[in-house]
């Protein structure tokens, strides 16, 4: 993003973050991964887009170490500190807002470190509230600041606001590409949403057949115009 307001240092950005080199995945007969090829350097935001079906989820199961099937097959190297959001944001139904926030992190500055991700995310007065008093748009801040607070070198997202109305998405958007610029991780972030990922991403990568048939960075003066080829290739 050209408004990061945290500038990595030129060797850190030249840091690859996740190397995939001829990654391959089949279930049964069906081969959905069949040598994809994709590298996100650190601190770079990726859009991923692709048809239902095309392998996205597959591909950030992979990269969050949830599938150990893919082990040697192309998977050459990826952060082991993951945070990944869902579309659903997944809270315990049964701890308050900021033990869901605190889920797993160990240090003695925990609790101070939780408020402060749930005030990054605007709810740092809903720390004791239960997650069924938080509406869809609140519970998926919570899951933002659960991924964040743990300062991941990679988040992935799997169409994290796809459940989300119109004006809410727009608000998350602008919170997340805060909380990015904030935070610097490396994203790989999965939507259906063109628009959505030209907003956000500094490169949009598309998902096809089991590789990546497109990878096209987003410059503010080209495809976020949206008369830009690029923009016109992308929306096809
Ligand atoms: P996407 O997220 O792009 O919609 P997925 O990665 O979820 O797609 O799935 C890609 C393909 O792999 C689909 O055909 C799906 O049915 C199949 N698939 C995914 N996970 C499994 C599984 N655990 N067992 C069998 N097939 C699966
Ligand atoms: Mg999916």
């Amino acid at each position: 993003m050209a408004t990061d307001t945290r500038e990595l240092s030129a060797a850190a950005r030249a840091r690859t973050a996740v190397r995939i080199h001829g990654l391959e995945r089949s279930f049964g007969e069906r081969k959905v991964l069949q040598g994809l090829e994709l590298d996100i350097r650190a601190g770079e935001f990726v859009a991923l887009l692709g048809r239902s079906g095309s392998g996205k989820s597959t591909l950030l199961r992979a990269l969050a170490g949830l599938d150990h099937n893919v082990y040697g097959k192309g998977l050459l190297s990826a952060p082991a500190n993951v945070s990944v959001v869902f579309q659903d944001a997944r809270l315990l139904p049964w701890k308050r807002v900021l033990d869901n926030v605190l889920l797993g992190l160990t240090g003695s500055d925990g609790r101070e470190r939780g408020r402060a991700a749930l005030d990054e995310v605007g709810l740092a007065d809903r720390e004791s509230a239960w997650p069924v008093e938080l509406s869809g748009g609140e519970q998926q801040r919570v899951s933002l600041a659960r991924s964040l607070v743990r300062e991941p070198e990679l988040l992935l997202a799997d169409e994290p606001f796809g459940a989300l109305d119109a004006l809410t998405r727009i608000r998350m958007h602008k919170l997340l590409r805060k909380l990015c610029a904030a935070h610097r991780p490396a994203v790989l972030l999965v939507t259906h949403d063109v628009d959505e990922a030209i907003e956000l991403a500094d490169r949009v990568a598309v998902l096809e057949e089991g590789r990546i048939t497109a990878d096209v960075p987003v410059e503010l003066d080209g495809p976020r115009t949206h008369g830009s080829k690029e923009y016109a290739e992308l929306r096809e």
